[in-house]
């Protein structure tokens, strides 16, 4: 049939109804996913790419329900927008803490950090959560790091002064996340005290071609200059890992040294060594 103006705006209707019923449905899913037990955490190491040794564990959610598993750049942004994310991200610190607590009592001191959403970096109700979280898993805020976002601290910039300062007297660690993907101004980087910069992975993608390189480079330089920590994210080469260690990264996380695991899988491979 002859394709005629209408038709497509049909077309382009049904396809958006169906877009928005599979939104509303996964909604309704996650707003009993906690209850259903639906949750779990994996952990992917950051690694020395010096020693090889595992440095630190990067906390993610995962989401398996009747359906299937969705991935968590789908159903975080709606957990943000039905505000899911809180009761969901008190749940990820919680179980965060209770691993943490047996990597420590498994003398396996390796710190793990857990992803704060927007919502969630808001004064008092983040340190309120953290300690009911320390409260409840009788563990001690060091062994726990977190990270956020730069367009997160921008948002609110008095807060957030506030907010790092009393994390940082509980002596726990802060990280950016997907350093340079946001609109950050370097002056931010000296008002926030962070203790770590995660550089993006579509910094690492194309290393050693491209530009990124150049970018890594600079991001690099930026952190030893104001004796921040640098982490890079998706390594998956070895000339990456070259390039990087060569321009005096240390750290890294990626699919070239391990995927996210399970606890078991984590605890399997730090108990053999
Ligand atoms: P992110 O915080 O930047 O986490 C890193 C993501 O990169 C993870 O995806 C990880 O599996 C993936 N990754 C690690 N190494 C490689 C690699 O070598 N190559 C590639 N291509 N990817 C790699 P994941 O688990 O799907 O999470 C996606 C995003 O969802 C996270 O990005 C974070 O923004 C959000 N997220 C995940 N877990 C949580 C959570 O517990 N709380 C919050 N608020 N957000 C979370
Ligand atoms: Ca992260
Ligand atoms: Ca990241
Ligand atoms: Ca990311």
């Amino acid at each position: 049939a002859k394709e005629t103006g209408s038709e497509w705006v049909q077309f382009f209707n049904e396809n958006l109804n169906k877009r928005s019923v599979r939104r509303f449905e996964m909604r309704n899913k996650l707003a009993t996913a906690l209850e259903n037990e639906e949750f779990y955490l994996e952990y992917q190491p950051l690694v020395d790419m010096h020693t090889n040794q595992w440095v630190g564990l990067e906390a993610l959610v995962r989401w398996k329900s009747d359906v299937g598993k969705t991935p968590p750049d789908v159903f975080i942004p709606l957990a943000e927008e039905t505000e899911i994310i809180l009761p969901l991200g008190e749940w990820i610190l919680k179980k965060a803490c209770e691993f943490s607590n047996v990597l420590r009592q498994k003398q396996l001191p390796i710190t793990i950090s857990v992803n704060l959403s927007a919502l969630q970096f808001s004064y008092p109700y983040l340190i309120q959560m953290i300690d009911t979280a320390l409260e409840e898993s009788e563990v001690s805020m060091s062994g726990i790091e977190l990270e956020i976002t730069e367009s997160l601290l921008m948002n609110n910039e008095q807060e957030g002064v506030k907010l790092l300062d009393e994390l940082r007297s509980k002596g726990i660690k802060v990280s950016i996340d997907d350093f340079g993907t946001g609109y950050s101004s370097l002056s931010y980087l000296k008002k926030f005290k962070v203790d770590k910069i995660k550089i993006d992975r579509s910094f690492v993608k194309d290393i050693p071609d491209g530009d990124d390189g150049t970018i890594a480079k600079i991001i690099i330089e930026l952190a030893e200059s104001l004796q921040m920590e640098v982490v890079a994210e998706g390594v998956e080469t070895k000339a990456q890992e070259a390039f990087l260690t060569q321009e005096g990264c240390r750290i890294a996380q990626g699919y070239y040294y391990s995927k996210p695991l399970s606890e078991k899988e984590v605890l399997q491979t730090l108990e053999t060594g």
